[in-house]
């Protein structure tokens, strides 16, 4: 038999489910597509501005790995200002996107057969990250009647000998859920008894509802938290994979020599673009802010006149409407939903094995598409939920 087969870990790799659907959706012209999870905004034009200018004056080379030294200063004064992180600008290292972030955190923080701690749900690249890495994904859950915010005990009871990190999502994807200031001191007081790695995805930090969210680094006391933003949803910048870390000395210039082999550095040109957004006006951050908040209000209007249950978000774009009462899988409902009512959902599944009475639909869509999409979703689990009784 060959020996030239593909490595056990990339064989063993799922595909996103989210991707499954989008390929899946893209069959019919005519669905609404409520799958994505990206802005649907265009990136502001003083950002591309600063990208042309770059462009224009030849800043096209390699930069150094950790990203230029502007943009780490413009970064250290960002966390400072908005998440409340002191940090120097050697804390920080600007990546391709936060999925390099996580990525080269992980491979500098797990050995294979190491446990990581995911919620369920949860956005499906960190179990594909944990697959890559040889390590094992373990599952903590996240609960409807918690409102989606994990809970230490829940953690805690997942935790073994091998587990070295946990990994925490606020706002999180998919469930627009913010852990709270005091539920996160008592997860971090979980990660110092268990001397857990943390890592923290906040993506999402300027995409919020009602009040913003809180950063787990300022409670961390002995530099066990590494954090994680990124440009892609803050700036509409999805597509110039800007992302960047920060934390301890301790552990950044360790995931810093993960950088070299794995990208080099990131685009020097959208590197320019970054400083132009963190520098310039924020207008525009609160403009896809107050629209995201305005569509949040649609969504769940629509949901409740319904009467469906579903995670109230409080940040992210993103909300998980419980379909249990249509009394079937959630891939069958979403297979459905595409072939029948032309709506692209995400099955509850993509993001955990506890997850299958859930559709994830994204608030990243245009206002007419959610009023016509949620409320087919809403129609869809009440008739088939009935059809269904009736039946039986
Ligand atoms: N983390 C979460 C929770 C996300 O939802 C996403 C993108 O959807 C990312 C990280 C990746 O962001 P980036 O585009 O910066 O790689």
């Amino acid at each position: 038999m060959s020996t030239r087969t593909p490595s056990v870990a990339i064989q063993q790799l799922p595909r996103s489910g989210i991707r499954v659907v989008y390929d899946e959706a893209s069959k019919y012209p005519d669905c609404i597509r409520l799958e994505v999870g990206e802005p649907s905004f265009p990136t502001p034009s003083h950002i591309k501005d600063a990208a042309s200018e770059a462009m224009a004056a030849n800043f096209t080379r390699y930069t150094p790995n950790a990203g230029i030294a502007d943009l780490r200063e413009a970064l250290v004064d960002k966390l400072q200002q908005r998440n409340g992180i002191v940090a120097k600008p050697d804390d920080v290292i600007v990546t391709n996107g936060a999925v390099a972030s996580l990525y080269t955190s992980l491979a500098a923080l797990v050995d294979p057969g190491d446990e990581i701690l995911i919620s369920d749900p949860s956005w499906p690249n960190y179990f594909q990250m944990t697959k890559l890495l040889q390590a094992n994904a373990v599952y903590y859950p996240l609960r409807l009647a918690n409102d989606l915010v994990p809970t230490a005990d829940d953690i805690e009871a997942q935790i073994t000998s091998r587990t070295r990190v946990l990994i925490l999502n606020t706002p999180g994807n998919p469930s627009g859920a913010m852990i709270p200031e005091a539920r996160l001191r008592e997860i971090l007081d979980v990660a110092r008894r268990h001397d857990l790695w943390v890592v923290s995805d906040e993506v999402y930090d300027e995409i919020y509802f009602d009040r913003p969210p809180v950063s787990l680094q300022p409670l961390d006391t002995d530099g066990r938290v590494l954090s994680v933003f990124s440009f892609s949803k803050t700036y509409a910048m999805t597509g110039w994979r800007v992302g960047y870390l920060v934390g301890s000395p301790e552990i950044v210039p360790h995931i810093l020599r993960a950088q070299e082999p794995t990208t080099s550095c990131v685009n020097s040109i959208a590197q320019k673009a970054a400083i132009a957004a963190i520098r310039g006006d924020q207008a525009c951050v609160a403009e896809m802010r107050n629209a995201y908040a305005g569509r949040c209000a649609l969504v769940t209007g629509i949901l409740d006149d319904h009467g469906i249950s579903y995670s109230k978000p409080t940040g992210a774009f993103y909300t998980m409407i419980d379909i249990s009462r249509a009394g079937m899988s959630d891939l069958e409902f979403v297979s459905r939903m595409i072939t029948e009512r032309r709506v692209a959902i995400v099955p509850g599944s993509a993001f955990g094995p506890g997850s299958g009475n859930f559709v994830r639909i994204s608030l990243a869509a245009s206002d007419d598409d959610l009023k016509v999409g949620i409320s087919r979703v809403a129609e869809a689990i009440n008739e088939w939920g009935s059809d269904r009784a009736v039946a039986s």
